[in-house]
């Protein structure tokens, strides 16, 4: 091979940009990532992910920003076939949560290196890749989280071999294909993001026990949470949650109302963030009740009916998954009620022990549960919320009972005076995630939750907000450094620190 070049970092890329071609070459058995062998699809994605590594961080930029423009033409045929294949959801819905996956996920800005400076010199923290990461993906967002895991696991310089849900595989399959072709229009490696033709419970334990998978990611119910949380390795549970909203006395009702059936009714309540319970003040709950009407909400209250609705969509107490994300008016018929489409939730007053408070459904159907108080509606929404500590929503205007609820809840999403989807993004400011850490406190994944912490230490050096005369000392020319501070930038190719210098020096 001959070489044109003469400087290091050209050569490293050209040897890449060969090591690159010979993978594309050699990795027959993958059809754009998706392979029938686990352990082959692992092995493939960690030569992609030693290419990526070695390689500039621009090439991640690439990848990450073709990623988002070449998916985003697909949002309405991955929203399409998730509702197609699984049954579940609704497609405006599912189109949301698909663009807003692709742009507001971040990339490699949400890397931000830290540092230590003093006598003793200087010490940087940087956040660096585990490897290939197994990553479990659920049925009620797979093209969301297949994206939004694939641009914060690349961003880290992770490769990712997904295990999507069986009952939502060509949607998750097609998801990694388009990711696939985005980042060969990136010049990236082949194979970075991988998955297998056949997802089942034991592929999903042969990806976890493979020792090339250096950290796995669980997004599902609490079985899978549980699996990977004892796996022995570096996990992040992404778990199950059942989040109450509590509307008080002082809240504006009317939006209190509209956006809870907003929240709830979204996906149709597929979403592990949205409003699954209403727990409201006596002496507001018949005017809530009403607006919520107004705003498409059909209030069940024939105790038969109810009865009726309960043992169709609850079986040996856990929800039926033929119900699962199905839409209110389809419910509504199985117990032989016609409406219209304006109606996108069934509403139903019951005590704080009914299944449907108790249960995390994942159906348009919310409980509304009275008490006396705010007080009394913080220890009901606490003890629904089961501490699983996920998300919990509030309607108020009274900063001690907003204030008192948050601590109290302790979740990793509470949401103020606005519907659910504002906690991911969507209406209310902060990134997105479909993959939000509860069990394993990471929180709102990004990135650096899929970025290992290393610390690397220089001793007696490089400091800069000090002055060090080698040969003379300053008091000999009575030179005192003043305290004021300057910012000053110390740049490589690849990284700039700051740190805070005197302005002058003062005779
Ligand atoms: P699920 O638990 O049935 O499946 C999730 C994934 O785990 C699938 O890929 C499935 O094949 C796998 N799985 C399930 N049990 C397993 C086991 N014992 N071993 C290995 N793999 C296993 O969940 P679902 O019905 O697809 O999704 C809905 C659930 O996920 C709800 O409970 C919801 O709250 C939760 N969820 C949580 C988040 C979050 O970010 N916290 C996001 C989405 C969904």
């Amino acid at each position: 091979m001959e070489f044109e070049v003469n400087n290091l970092e050209e050569i490293v890329e050209l040897i890449m940009k060969k090591m690159s071609e010979s993978s594309i070459s050699t990795s027959s058995n993958s059809k754009n990532g998706v392979f029938e062998n686990v352990d082959e699809a692992i092995a493939e994605a960690k030569k992609a992910q030693t290419i990526l590594f070695s390689s500039k961080l621009e090439l991640r930029e690439r990848i990450i920003a073709s990623i988002r423009d070449t998916l985003k033409p697909y949002i309405t045929e991955l929203s399409e076939l998730a509702v197609k294949e699984t049954g579940m959801g609704r497609v405006a819905d599912k189109e949301i949560k698909n663009r807003i996956a692709i742009e507001k996920t971040p990339g490699l800005e949400d890397l931000k290196a830290f540092a230590f400076s003093g006598d003793d010199g200087l010490t940087v923290m940087e956040l660096s890749p585990y490897g290939v990461i197994g990553a479990i993906t659920p049925s009620t967002n797979p093209s969301e989280t297949v994206i939004c895991n694939s641009i914060g696991m690349i961003a880290a310089g992770n490769a990712v071999i997904f295990a999507p849900h069986p009952g939502a595989k060509r949607t998750s399959i097609r998801a990694v294909e388009l990711i696939n072709e985005a980042i060969k229009k990136a010049g990236g490696p082949d194979n970075l993001v991988v998955t297998i033709t056949e997802p089942s419970i034991e592929n999903t334990e042969k990806i976890i026990a493979n020792p090339n998978i250096k950290m796995v990611v669980a997004t599902g119910g609490p079985g899978v949470v549980k699996t990977v949380m004892s796996s022995g390795k570096k996990a992040i549970g992404a778990g199950a949650g059942n989040p109450p909203v509590l509307v008080d006395e002082t809240a504006d009702i009317e939006k209190a109302a509209k956006d809870i059936i907003a929240g709830c009714s979204f996906d149709n309540n597929l979403p592990c963030t949205a409003e699954k319970e209403v727990i409201a003040v006596d002496s507001i709950v018949n005017y809530l009740i009403f607006e919520m009407q107004k705003n498409g909400a059909y209030l069940l209250k024939d105790k038969e009916l109810i009865e009726k609705l309960l043992s169709i969509v609850l079986k040996n107490n856990s929800p039926d998954r033929k119900y699962v994300g199905k839409d209110a008016k389809y419910l509504l018929k199985q117990i032989g009620i016609e409406v219209g489409d304006e109606i996108r939730v069934i509403i139903v007053e019951t005590s704080k022990d009914h299944p449907f408070a108790v249960e995390e459904l994942l159906m348009p159907i919310l409980p509304i549960v009275k008490v006396k108080d705010a007080l009394e509606g913080i220890k009901v929404a606490k003890e629904l919320e089961k501490g699983l500590r996920h998300t919990a929503i509030i309607h108020s205007k009274n900063i001690d009972i907003l204030s008192k609820y948050a601590r109290e809840m302790e979740t990793t999403i509470l949401v103020k005076n606005g519907p659910s989807y504002a906690g991911i993004g969507i209406g209310g400011e902060g990134h997105v995630t479909f993959t939000i850490a509860g069990p394993t406190g990471e929180g709102l994944t990004s990135a650096r939750s899929f970025a290992r912490n290393r610390r690397c230490v220089l001793v007696g050096n490089f400091l800069i907000k000090l002055l060090i005369i080698l040969k003379r000392k300053s008091s000999e020319n009575n030179i005192t450094p003043s305290f004021s501070g300057a910012s000053i930038s110390c740049s490589s190719r690849s990284s700039t620190l700051s740190v805070l210098a005197p302005f002058t020096l003062s005779k």
